[in-house]
């Protein structure tokens, strides 16, 4: 062989250019075969009944069996390399206990044997075989190459599964009859409806290819599509003509012509003339040109593989618009896709919208926070899901289990139809103690607060008996604007939620981005952006930005009866709060020079690092309040990134790590008598309000939607009671025990209500 990596760069290189999984697959047998100058190579994909191996690639093997010969899972010597997830390296295969002759494949000549599992984030989807015909034994390297392109492979499998490719070859289809896939629990509550498949925003990789169900609309679509690309071309021509060097115009140009009808546009015309649909016709003449493009010498040429890229990027762009706006939504709508982002939420009609399921994203991105501020199920980084094949399918979506029903069953769909009614009587049980105090039965009082910002629904907070806000994301209005906002434009916005909520207290966060919040018009670029410049950071740096927001928030409160709260998010030692500190009070002496007159605010920090955990004695001494950010304190903790669907598992929010620091930040606040609280997604759930109440929290802040059911479960319970339950939670070494021990003392004191139902 020449230079292993070489090799398997060629390799990889040359299944990837594939537009077809089963060419892409077929492409790596033969290669391999050739490689590894091997008589066989196999690749076989475990089914999604995961109950037998399909052989979707051969090169060696009789071809005919592509597609249909099957193995059991346990079976033969592939059974055993993916029961064992390890390699398995046989000179002389045929006297070994496991060895299965596949009938009529050819294997009959074949001796030697090396297969190696194909795994995918821990779970095997199947075995790649090289097999030779005398009885040599393939050599260290040879396994170790093997296994480096399985790992590569694994990745390509995964993809067409997602996107219903492998589905063409017999496995992985068909399979969807009241078929259960987990992800993770994004927001609660059940719903059935109708898959409606949403394609992430202009990503060629992920179109499926299908066939056009009309020709004629799919050439329309793509004529809408093309006028509407040569158009924005034109006008930035036209607008940049004079500032523009040469060069740079010239480019454009060139764009035009690529779009000309003897260039792309033909190309994608005749492939939606032969059947397939417009944005496949366009993934598949993109791909194709792109691969011309890079495989040139001149480095100058390669290089126009990224325009044309960026054309199909932006053909694709308008296409899935044109497509988005016309989609029908049925009266059920439950949104599936790749990556479902409040951008494409906001295409659908609220009152139809039943579910929302994402292969990406987990418990805390931001989609499934505004979820769960909208009361609708979601389930998060469901990476198995084909989405693609759901169109048009029942769903049956369990937001409480992260689970996702593929053509639900009668008796399942009955049994939940039950819940929801259920659910549904509980809310108006709910609805009555909207005035009512937060007080455990034996009196101990707790402030139940908002928090407010993804959605900016003032009078649902109000409705559902906020008594403060206890988080203003402040961010989020900095987002939907191409540059930082006025103090004047700040003023108006937060004046409307403090007069709205006054007399009650409001916190008000500073500006709080970097991490996966980021601005258009000031981007942070950083290889780890959740340890970078983020919050507070940020601000210091930038007095000019701090000092109009706090001068705002100051006049936006004044004359009110209401104390306003100033937080500083990312807080990682006490010197940023006195340099931070130090700013508001230049701010406020600012504002009071102006003849404004303002109360001074409380100014507080928010716990969520963890270095914050070990200085919270030092910082509650010197802030007038201290707020946990569980969200973020917990990805700190746990070192596991809050949006990363691969690490869903390990991202536990009552980790005994976590129960700790949350103790322990609760004994430093009480130790200097300063006021504590928690505005993380923690405080939401029956459990962490329970065990949050029981360390001391003053204040539990949540989204709106949460909070009656917070209430119903403190108003239920006995402060000593809770207290016992914390003092066996700190003995448990693990969140699973936490979570189980805690559900079952929820359900013995009678709060089952307020939990997921019981699971079978
Ligand atoms: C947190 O980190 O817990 C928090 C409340 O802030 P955000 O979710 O906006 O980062
Ligand atoms: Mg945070």
């Amino acid at each position: 062989m020449d230079s292993m990596l070489a090799t398997l760069r060629r390799i990889v290189q040359a299944v990837t250019a594939q537009a077809r999984f089963a060419n892409a697959v077929q492409t790596l047998v033969i290669d391999v075969k050739d490689a590894m100058q091997a008589d066989v190579c196999t690749i076989y994909l475990i089914n999604r009944a995961r109950t037998h191996f399909v052989l979707v690639a051969t090169d060696g093997l009789n071809l005919d069996k592509v597609g249909s010969a099957e193995i059991a899972l346990a079976d033969g010597l592939v059974g055993q390399v993916a029961r064992r997830a390890e390699p398995l390296n046989l000179n002389d295969a045929r006297s070994h206990p496991s060895f299965l002759y596949l009938a009529d494949s050819g294997e009959e000549a074949v001796n030697s044997f090396l297969g190696v599992p194909i795994i995918h984030q821990g779970r095997t989807l199947g075995v790649l075989v090289v097999q030779q015909r005398d009885a040599r034994r393939f050599d260290e390297s040879e396994e170790a190459f093997l296994v480096t392109l399985a790992a590569q492979l694994a990745a390509v499998v995964a993809h067409a599964d997602a996107v219903g490719e492998s589905a063409l070859l017999g496995v992985r289809g068909g399979e969807l009859e009241d078929t259960c896939f987990t992800g993770v629990k994004g927001a609660p509550g059940i719903a059935i409806g109708t898959a409606v498949v949403v394609h992430p925003v202009a990503n060629l990789e992920a179109v499926p290819e299908k066939e056009a169900e009309n020709v004629t609309i799919e050439l329309l679509l793509f004529d809408r599509a093309l006028k509407s690309v040569r158009g924005d071309i034109k006008k930035i021509i036209e607008e940049f003509s004079e500032s523009l060097p040469e060069q740079e115009l010239a480019l454009f140009d060139a764009y035009l012509h690529m779009l000309d009808e003897n260039a792309l546009a033909g190309d994608i015309r005749e492939r939606i003339q032969h059947g397939q649909w417009s944005q496949g016709a366009l993934k598949q003449v993109i791909r194709e040109h792109v691969n011309r493009f890079e495989e040139m010498e001149d480095p100058y040429l390669r290089e126009r593989g990224t325009d044309v890229k960026d054309l199909g990027l932006r053909l694709l762009a308008y296409l899935q618009d044109i497509r988005d706006k016309k989609s029908h939504f049925p009266k059920e709508t439950v949104l599936v896709g790749d990556e479902v982002t409040p951008a494409i939420l906001a295409n659908v009609p609220a009152d139809r919208l039943r579910a929302i399921v994402s292969m990406r994203g987990s418990r805390n991105s931001h989609m499934a926070i505004l979820a769960r501020a909208m009361d609708i199920p979601a389930v998060m980084g469901a990476v198995e899901l084909p989405a693609y094949e759901l169109e048009g399918e029942e769903l049956l979506v369990d937001g409480h289990y992260g689970e996702v029903y593929t053509r639900p069953s009668d008796a399942r769909i009955r049994l939940s139809r039950e819940l929801i009614e259920q659910e549904r009587i509980f809310d108006e049980e709910l609805n009555e103690l909207k005035e009512l105090p937060c007080i455990t039965r034996d009196g101990w009082r707790l402030a139940l607060w908002v928090n407010i910002g993804l959605t900016g629904d003032l009078t649902r907070s109000l409705d559902r008996g906020a008594e403060g806000i206890g988080l203003f994301r402040t961010e989020i209005p900095f987002m939907s604007k191409d540059s930082f906002p006025t103090e004047a434009e700040q003023y108006t916005l937060y004046r409307e939620h403090m007069e709205a909520f006054d007399p009650r207290p409001v916190t008000m966060r500073t500006l709080d981005i970097g991490g996966d919040k980021s601005l258009s018009y000031f981007p942070i670029q950083e290889e780890n952006p959740f340890l970078g410049w983020r919050g507070i950071r940020v601000t210091l740096d930038h007095p000019e930005i701090m000092l109009v927001q706090v001068r705002a928030m100051l006049k936006a409160n004044a004359g009110l009866e209401g104390e306003l709260r100033i937080m500083l998010p990312m807080i990682s030692s006490p010197q940023e709060l006195r340099s931070a500190k130090i700013l508001i009070k230049q701010a406020y002496e600012e504002v009071i020079e102006e003849g404004v007159s303002v109360k001074r605010p409380q100014v507080g920090v928010m716990i969520e690092v963890p270095a914050a955990v070990y200085q919270a004695r030092q910082l509650a001494k010197e802030a007038d309040f201290l707020a946990v950010g569980s969200n973020d304190l917990t990805q700190y903790m746990l070192a596991v990134d809050r949006n990363n669907a691969r690490v869903a598992e390990l991202y536990q929010d009552v980790h005994p790590a976590v129960v700790t620091a949350l103790r322990e930040v609760a004994r430093a606040a009480h130790a200097e008598e300063t006021p504590l609280g928690i505005c993380g997604e923690l405080a939401g759930t029956p459990i962490g309000a329970v065990l949050l109440m029981a360390m001391g929290y003053h204040v539990l802040s949540m989204n709106a939607t949460h909070l009656p059911k917070v209430k119903w479960v403190i108003r239920n319970i006995k402060r000593s009671d809770a207290r016992r339950m914390l003092a066996r939670v700190l003995r448990m070494d693990n969140a699973h025990d936490i979570e189980q021990f805690m559900d079952e003392q929820l359900r013995a004191a009678g709060l089952a209500k307020a939990l997921p139902h019981h699971h079978d």
